[in-house]
């Protein structure tokens, strides 16, 4: 049996006196923890929560996520997580769609949740005290009995997270105990001698998103490390307390190792206890790669996944690396390169790809990677990836034509679309090109922003990029960067033109480019490049 929660059970049984997870000044064993999720679990019961309902959990990293993350599973519950920052609009999708039961939220995120509870399921709003700064308990919600554990069978679903929604309303996403679970094993083969007893994980990627909860916070529930949540990025913060804590292991975004590393003081730390660094949930500048290296003499690896995927697919390893690459697939999970009809059809050039009918074909593989993509012809080398595993969700939530769309049956194998366009080599190593939602097309001409951004990361004065397509009378769409500069940045946006002029294809370069104080990102660090695209058409 594959269930995230006998896993933590084993945990607690070999390993009750350890830290389970360590937050300011309070740090609670595993056996403590256990309990704790066991009153909650019990208290779910009390107000006639069943198995199989849904528990949503509107909360920032706070050792009470964990607490209701885990009771909630032990009561047989399913989690609906739900962003923080997220209002009420936001969240009413959510909490109608799931039928979530129950809430657990913030004292200061109650009123949003009242705000849309009519029309929907709720029935309990579990309140924890105070702020993100100082959360206490559960007030008086948590029963005094521990209730048993409520078997759940591998395939039954455990979790609900919902997409970011930048493509659409957001979707449900059903994923299974097993595919948890599976990640969870197939993460600890990633690092070098897997997770350690005596790890000491930093919780700076939100809980509410597949990456923070499903490799970080199981993965140090796991193996019986301590986790350590953050409720709020700081980098700066961050850097003191990875000293501090003398921190094992960092799974982050590619926004906060860029954030670290432009840090004025970034050279005076010494993380000394690291043994391992992960990037992911979009694609890692070279440049940031190559500094965070310089700088602290820890390999800083990238992986890929998407949320449907629980959610990593790919990863580089300390031993197995290729830098520009998102690695090879996890042990046990299949992917590919194919040339479907699904991927040319969303190909707005007019696609030179197949008809309809004709389907799936696998890309041939380049020799090895990364290419030069201004000397390769994109088009022949890359396609949609297509993955396949013991990862990949059940399903989208009540949506069967999202569900048609999203997998492709071959002979019996369930192919899942990412919607990413890559390419692979002989090797067996995958590289993101970009989302295929993402490319732009000027004059028609495909330019990957991706490209565009690497290029301008490379340049001393940047600090911080993103690139878009907006609309364009002549050309459909023209590509426009938006910069934050370096505090002692002389260019201006005319010399960022010329740099990109000099070092790109004319097509590729930056028409216009804009200098900004900041990008918008959501929580979890992605560009919101509809809100640029959107900021320029006003
Ligand atoms: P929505 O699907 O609603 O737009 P989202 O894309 O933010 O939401 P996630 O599941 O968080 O949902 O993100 C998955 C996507 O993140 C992938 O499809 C891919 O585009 C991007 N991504 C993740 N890791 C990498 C990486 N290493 N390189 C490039 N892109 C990556």
């Amino acid at each position: 049996m594959t269930n995230l929660v006998t896993d933590v059970a084993e945990t607690v049984a070999t390993h009750p006196d350890s830290t389970a997870i360590a937050y300011r000044e309070s740090e609670l064993t595993y056996a403590e923890f256990w309990e704790r999720a066991g009153r909650f679990a019990q208290a779910l019961d009390d107000r006639g929560i069943d198995e199989g309902e849904r528990v949503a959990i509107y909360l920032p990293n706070l050792p009470q996520f964990v607490t209701a993350f885990y009771g909630t599973l032990r009561a047989g519950g399913i989690v609906v997580p739900m962003n923080p920052q997220y209002k009420a609009r936001e969240i009413s999708h959510m909490l109608g769609d799931s039928g979530a039961r129950a809430v657990v939220a913030l004292t200061d995120l109650v009123p949003n949740v009242r705000e849309v509870r009519d029309g929907t399921d709720v029935e309990r709003i579990v309140s924890v005290g105070g702020n993100a700064d100082g959360a206490t308990e559960f007030g008086d919600f948590l029963a005094d009995d521990t209730r048993e554990v409520v078997d759940r069978a591998d395939d039954d679903v455990a979790v609900q997270p919902y997409t970011s929604g930048t493509t659409g309303t957001p979707k449900g996403v059903l994923l299974t105990h097993y595919n948890l679970a599976f990640t969870t094993r197939a993460n600890a083969d990633v690092l070098p001698d897997g997770f350690q007893t005596s790890d000491r994980l930093i919780g700076t990627l939100p809980l509410f998103h597949i990456y923070g909860m499903s490799v970080v916070m199981n993965g140090a529930m796991y193996s019986g490390g301590t986790y350590y949540p953050v409720p709020e990025w700081d980098a700066s913060a961050v850097m003191d307390q990875l000293e501090e804590d003398e921190i094992t292991i960092m799974f982050a975004v590619p926004a906060m190792f860029n954030d670290m590393i432009n840090q004025p003081d970034a050279a005076e730390y010494e993380f000394e206890s690291l043994r391992f660094a992960n990037s992911g949930g979009s694609s890692l500048p070279m440049e940031v790669l190559d500094r965070f290296e310089e700088l602290w003499s820890v390999q800083l690896n990238e992986g890929y996944g998407l949320t449907e995927t629980s959610p990593v697919t790919h990863a580089n390893t300390n031993e197995n690396r290729r830098k520009g690459s998102i690695g090879q697939p996890l042990e046990g999970v299949e992917a590919k390169i194919v040339d479907s009809a699904e991927f040319h059809s969303a190909d707005r050039s007019g696609g030179s790809g197949p008809p309809e009918d004709e389907g799936f074909e696998e890309v041939p593989r380049v020799e090895e990677g990364p290419i030069d993509e201004d000397e390769t012809d994109l088009h022949a080398v890359t396609g949609e990836l297509v993955v396949h595993g013991p990862n990949v969700m059940k399903e989208y939530y009540g949506l069967p034509e999202a569900n048609e769309e999203a997998f492709t049956d071959e002979d019996g194998t369930r192919w899942f679309h990412t919607g990413d366009i890559g390419y692979w080599d002989e090797d067996g190593f995958f590289y993101v090109v970009d989302r295929e939602k993402h490319m732009i097309v000027t004059g028609g001409y495909n330019v990957y922003p991706r490209e565009v951004e690497e290029l301008l990361f490379e340049h001393e004065d940047v600090a911080d990029a993103a690139v878009v397509g907006i609309p364009d009378e002549r050309r459909g769409e023209t590509v426009k960067a938006f910069i934050v500069t370096t505090p002692d940045a002389e260019s201006t946006p005319e010399d960022i033109k010329q740099y990109c002029l000099t070092n790109l294809a004319e097509y590729k370069h930056p028409r216009e480019v804009e200098f900004v104080g900041e990008l918008p990102r959501t929580t979890t660090g992605k560009v919101q490049k509809f809100e640029l695209r959107a900021e320029s058409n006003d």
